[in-house]
């Protein structure tokens, strides 16, 4: 059984809707996991964040410009008086409960109910579209079998033992609809899989019922070399391992959620990234073999902070890295990058919840210096193959830049640099001309 994930923009509009099934084939037994339609999540965010200012008008405004953008979808979507009428109760329903919270208390767990709306709002949706059409489908709600612990880290037993009585139920059906994003948290309470989570959501029901294939449908056929957004002639990438896939997902590439590589990789699930407005394209398979002699792709992560802890006495004394890495973890912030000399160590972090706390234990081993507004370089590729002499291609594609760290030989497919946020463009632009 294969498991296939569209995101917002494919999703994006009624006619895209009506778009999926060239893709989703109703012949096949399959789960099709939706996203919220393309800008509704960053809209409930920002209805969010009125409630949390407590600037109740300005979320009402918010929700009604979004209401009727949904009523015009249905308008499009739903050509059938009962259908319609049942598209408008769901819209009616969602918006209700939106429109509610200017009553509460409200909390940041209220705030991840708002978050939720979208992926019910765009599978409910749909479910009535395929029932309009004649397509039987079954809507399965992803907070009956998506939780996560009390690491926030996704279960993916839970997943099998919860899911598979729910397919089980329905020997005959084909088609199987549910929501990405959202999941429950160890309190029960409504969460999500942080921002871009379907990809991760599609992965990890993949790996719960141990699915042949995951394929994620996006607006891009397939990974690309380089950032499409910030640099020009970028390139598909036919294949990537599944540890060189997850290493660009973290340090950037937008098309896959940080996470979403792991359940698969687990679990030796093949994942195709494709394109919904190009079907035919070949897109990006990923899997655990790697093409050799190359170097595959350049990503860049921002909001990085540079932490240097400088020590005259103990830097390589042993037991003083454990001693500073313990105090990242009483914070439960993790590092990134890391690079050590005699007489100081450079650690990076995207987190910065508890900088203030953190900087101050760290006070007790040494002096501490902190440079904000970083961004790691993240170059993947064939590093092993030495012959080449990529390490060395790098650096002289970026030798007219500051570097503030530079790590390499961390695995055989990773090099990464750290750069100031505004070099970064440039960066990027001048490592894809000399390396591509
Ligand atoms: P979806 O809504 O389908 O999840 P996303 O917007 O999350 O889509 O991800 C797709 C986007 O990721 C592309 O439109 C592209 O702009 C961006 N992107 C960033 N880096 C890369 C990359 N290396 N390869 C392909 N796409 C990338
Ligand atoms: N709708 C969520 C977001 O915009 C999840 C996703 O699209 O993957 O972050
Ligand atoms: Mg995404």
């Amino acid at each position: 059984m294969k498991v296939l994930k569209f995101g917002g923009t494919s999703v994006g509009s009624a006619a895209r809707m009506q778009k999926l099934l060239d893709i989703v084939n109703p012949q096949e037994r399959q789960i099709v996991v939706l996203s919220a339609m393309s800008g509704t999540t960053n809209n409930l965010v920002e209805i969010g964040q009125a409630y949390l200012t407590n600037d109740k008008a300005k979320a009402a405004t918010l929700i009604a410009t979004l209401k009727e953008k949904y009523e015009a979808v249905i308008k499009e979507l739903l050509k059938k008086p009962e259908t319609f009428e049942q598209g408008k109760e769901v819209i009616d329903y969602h918006f209700r409960l939106l429109s509610s919270f200017a009553n509460d208390l409200f909390t940041p767990i209220e705030d991840k109910v708002i978050l939720a709306q979208g992926e019910l709002l765009s599978t409910t949706l749909y479910h009535i579209y395929l029932k309009e059409i004649g397509v039987p489908s079954v809507l399965l709600p992803a907070l009956e079998f998506m939780k996560t612990d009390e690491d926030n880290e996704p279960i993916v037993d839970h997943i099998t033992a919860e899911l598979t009585p729910l397919l089980e139920k329905y020997p005959d059906m084909n088609l199987f609809i549910t929501q990405g994003f959202i999941c429950r948290n160890a309190f029960g309470e409504i969460d999500n899989l942080r921002r871009g989570g379907s990809d991760y959501t599609a992965s990890l029901i993949g790996a719960g019922i141990r699915s042949e294939e995951v394929q994620i449908w996006t607006d891009i056929d397939g990974m690309h070399n380089n950032d499409p957004r910030i640099v020009s002639n970028t390139k598909p990438i036919a294949q990537l391992s599944f540890d060189e896939a997850a290493e660009l997902a973290y340090f950037g590439a937008k098309i896959l959620h940080p996470q979403s590589v792991f359940p698969a990789q687990k679990y030796k699930i093949p994942v195709r990234l494709l394109n919904t407005m190009d079907p035919q394209a070949a897109g990006t398979l990923i899997t655990n073999t790697s093409e050799k002699d190359k170097i595959k792709s350049i990503a860049a992560k921002d909001g990085i902070t540079a932490i240097k802890i400088q020590s005259s006495r103990m830097l390589l004394a042993h037991g003083f890295l454990r001693r500073v890495f313990e105090v990242f973890e009483r914070y439960r912030t993790s590092i990134d990058m890391i690079t050590t000399s005699e007489v100081a160590v450079s650690l990076t972090i995207d987190d910065t919840t508890y900088l203030g706390e953190i900087t101050a234990e760290l006070g007790a081993y040494g002096s501490v210096d902190i440079d904000v507004n970083h961004s790691i370089i993240c170059v993947v590729g064939d590093f092993a193959a030495e012959k080449h002499g990529y390490a060395a291609r790098v650096l002289e594609a970026i030798k007219h830049v500051p570097v503030r760290m530079i790590s390499y030989g961390g695995s055989d497919h990773n090099m990464s640099v750290l750069v100031k946020t505004e070099d970064k463009v440039e960066v990027l632009r001048s490592l894809h001309s000399r390396l591509f």
